[in-house]
């Protein structure tokens, strides 16, 4: 077995963006604590049930909510109970997802001294409005801030997280974002389109005409303009939404696209084993409850049949840059893509959104924002 790449789910955060839609928030203390014991008993106890040869991991993510906002002996008592139960590669990657405004030079050097070597920022724009209009609660400044406090730090390994699609942002303040974004030289970028929700806040003001929702042409004009710029700027792009300098390429999120295993612990975790896909309870209180009472908290499981990995590896290979390599396909997955998918490929290709060339099947730029329709073919 490949190594895992491990993903720990922390749902904090100091308090609720206007635009999410995902189980986090502000908890108490004490639902923190039973948290996180929850999940060292989760770590434990899937470790359990592995070989000893399957113990072995070369990423640790931990995402959230804001798990920035957990105090460095916390993360340091999490981080050693995955390096107690898993083999932990001396090279491996270890994310941490932070939000600007949590970050200090203590904070940052304990981080360090942890061995996350990458942090993941959640800028999401370098507008003061659209920061507000996100309900974001951190300063523009204090995303330059939190970047040079962890390069002082030695944590050179940054990701920017950004938005576009924000209501009412205009394509001069998203040059001036990619200005300050670009002018900060991130190791990474990622770029996404913001999603407006149901329930949540911003889709409230939308509704009572407070903001304008954002015009969709304008939104691909946005991403196309990016895609120029971080070409010029000497970053990668290679994957729908992610960017890098090159070697600095997320090594955990490319398993996902790579049809490589990931565990994931925590509320909403999804896991992969090859054998089947399962995801953890959503909640943080129905996780907890559920590690209390029965041991684990899956809430759902898909067995990986053949058909079920051959599509799963199309779409997510497709969603590389570098594409699908259609010999390499065939050899690991025995069916040739052209043969079993001739048809929809042709109509695909017709339409403009995939193209083939040298035995690479890839998005092309026009398929690159359309991108679901040409997954939806394959399922
Ligand atoms: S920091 Fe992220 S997870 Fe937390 S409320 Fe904001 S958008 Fe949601």
């Amino acid at each position: 077995m490949a190594p895992w790449g491990i993903y720990v789910h922390i749902p904090v955060c100091p308090y609720k963006c206007a635009y999410c839609d995902f189980d986090s928030g502000v908890y108490p203390e004490p639902m923190v604590s039973a948290y996180l014991a929850a999940l060292r008993e989760e770590i434990a106890r899937t470790s359990a049930v592995l070989s000893p040869d399957d113990l072995v991991a070369d990423t640790i993510y931990i995402g959230g909510g804001t798990p920035s906002l957990l105090d460095p002996e916390t993360l340091g008592d999490l981080l050693r109970t995955i390096r107690h139960h898993f083999v932990i590669r001396p090279e491996a990657e270890i994310t941490l997802e932070a939000n600007p405004g949590t970050i200090t030079v203590e904070k940052a050097r304990a981080l360090r001294q942890l061995g996350v070597n990458r942090v993941s920022l959640g800028a999401q724009t370098f507008s003061e409005r659209d920061l507000r209009v996100l309900g974001r609660r951190h300063t523009v400044e204090q995303i330059g801030e939190s970047v040079a406090l962890l390069r002082e730090a030695g944590v050179e390994n940054v990701n920017l997280d950004l938005l576009i699609g924000i209501p009412g942002q205009s394509l001069g303040s998203w040059e001036q974002a990619m200005d300050r974004a670009f002018s900060l030289r991130p190791t990474h970028l990622s770029v996404y389109m913001l999603e407006v929700h149901e329930g949540t806040p911003l889709a409230a003001q939308l509704v009572r005409g407070v903001l304008v929702e954002p015009d969709e042409a304008l939104t691909v004009q946005m991403y196309d303009r990016f895609l120029e710029r971080a070409e010029a700027e000497g970053y990668e792009h290679y994957e729908i939404s992610n960017f890098s300098h090159p070697g600095f390429a997320s090594r955990h999120n490319l398993k996902y696209w790579s049809d490589e295993p990931y565990l994931g612990f925590g509320c909403s975790a999804h896991s992969y084993d090859f054998r089947e896909r399962r995801w953890n309870l959503a909640t943080p209180w129905a996780y907890v409850e559920a590690m209390r009472e029965r041991g684990e908290a899956v809430a759902g499981r898909i067995p990986m049949t053949e058909q079920r990995r051959i599509e799963d590896a199309l779409m997510l290979g497709l969603r590389r840059r570098s594409g699908v390599d259609l010999r390499a396909f065939r050899d690991r997955y025995g069916v040739d893509v052209l043969d079993r998918y001739g048809d929809q490929l042709a109509s695909l290709c017709e339409a403009g959104l995939v193209e083939i060339g040298g035995g690479i099947l890839r998005l092309t730029r026009k398929g690159l924002v359309l991108a679901n329709e040409v997954f939806a073919v394959f399922v």
